[in-house]
Parts: C-alpha cells; sequence; structure tokens
C-alpha cells in the first residue's frame, strides 16, 4: 500500500469516539479519547477547547466530555456513513468483512447525506453493518445494543452472536477463520476461572478462545 500522509483525526472522530465512549462508560476522561485515538492528551485538551466553543461538547471534571444534542448528532451521521459505507463494499464490491473499516475510516468524512441515503435503499434499508452494529436512521435514531458479553454465557448456555465491538483486521480474520460471525450460535461449555480460556462450540466445532478476544463479542439480548 502506499503511504499516506496522515492529517490526524477530525472533529468528527472525537465526536464519533466520545459517542462510542459514553455508551460504554459512565464518565468520559479525555485520557479514554486520547487511547482510543492515539493521540497526546495535550491533543485532546485543544480538541475540547474547541468542540466546546461551537457547542457540541460539554465538559467537566466530575461528569467528564459530554456530547451536547448538536455534538450527537454529528456523531450519529458520521456513524450512519460509516456502517453503510461498510456494508456497501462486502455487498457490490466483494470486500471482506475484515477489509472494510480502514476503508469506511476515510470515506465517512467525505460522502454526502444525499450519497448514503443512495446506499441505504440500495441495501434495502439494512438495520446492522457487517460487524452487527446497529446503523443510525437519517434522522438519527439507533438501536440499543448492549447485551451480554460472550464471557457472560454460563456453561452449557447458548446464545446468537449479536455484534463484535472490534474493528481490528487480525481480529475479524481470525473469527472469520472461527466461523464467529453475527446471526451465528454459541455453546459455553466451561470457562476457567480468572478471566479464561473458555471453551466453546461454533457451528459443530469445539473452540478455545482467550480473554481478549471473548471480551469483544457480544451476544443478542
Ligand atoms: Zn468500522
Amino acid at each position: 500500500m502506499m503511504p499516506r500522509l496522515h492529517p490526524g483525526p477530525s472533529a468528527e472522530d472525537y465526536l464519533k469516539t466520545v459517542y462510542k465512549l459514553s455508551r460504554e462508560h459512565r464518565v468520559v476522561i479525555p485520557a479514554m479519547v486520547a487511547g482510543q485515538l492515539g493521540i497526546s492528551s495535550a491533543a485532546v485538551t485543544k480538541m475540547v477547547k474547541r468542540l466546546r466553543e461551537q457547542n457540541l461538547i460539554r465538559y467537566s471534571r466530575s461528569q467528564g466530555i459530554r456530547l451536547t444534542a448538536a455534538g450527537e448528532k454529528i456523531a450519529l451521521r458520521i456513524i450512519r456513513h460509516h456502517r453503510l459505507i461498510e456494508l456497501y463494499l462486502i455487498r457490490a464490491l466483494e470486500f471482506t468483512w475484515d477489509q472494510v473499516h480502514e476503508e469506511a475510516e476515510r470515506l465517512e468524512h467525505v460522502i454526502s447525506d444525499f450519497f448514503s441515503d443512495k446506499i441505504d435503499a440500495y441495501l434495502g434499508f439494512p438495520t446492522r453493518d457487517p460487524h452487527g452494529a446497529p446503523i443510525p436512521t437519517k434522522d438519527g435514531r439507533i438501536e440499543d445494543t448492549l447485551g451480554q458479553r460472550l464471557t457472560d454465557l454460563q456453561p452449557g448456555q447458548r446464545s446468537i452472536i449479536h455484534h463484535v465491538s472490534n474493528d481490528d483486521a487480525a481480529l475479524l480474520r481470525y473469527l472469520a477463520e472461527l466461523g464467529m460471525f453475527p446471526g451465528v450460535e454459541v455453546k459455553m461449555v466451561t470457562k476457567e476461572p480468572f478471566g479464561g480460556p473458555y471453551r466453546i462450540v461454533v457451528s459443530g466445532k469445539t473452540q478455545i478462545i482467550g480473554p481478549d478476544l471473548a471480551n469483544q463479542v457480544y451476544m443478542s439480548p
């Protein structure tokens, strides 16, 4: 691949990251945003200041970073673009599910709403992206997806994979090798104490997976 100059995360990336973190944590602190985007806390401080001035986020020490209604609207718009692009690349251009995230990270910022609406219609108004995550509607509504993790299943319990909360290409390729996609049933056989490993059955085959992988897989509620 040709090396590209990287401009660094945009304001849209910050808003998207705060949105995602706020679904998993009660309080979103600047260090979490820095960690997620792989940038310094000084860079986050600067952006927090800028986004506050634009009334896109609020920030206080006790409540952390929160999106305003305007900020959330932008975050959901970008997430909608991202998830529709990922599905389009798979359905129309034969990408595999580990190849789509990087492309979508770039394209999500440049396509128009008209363009994403066209993709939406072309795909038949899908509700989930290739990793099982919900696609926000045009008017900014999104399904609540926080189900239980695979690691919460008790031995003997079965459940259907709902979504994978990680876009890492190597991890997705490995899950694909194990046949672990959204919609596939998993049975928990045994779990070792103190964080695994986990012995599971997927499509009739026994697999052993570690906690780093198991923690990324969410099951249908
Ligand atoms: Zn993605």
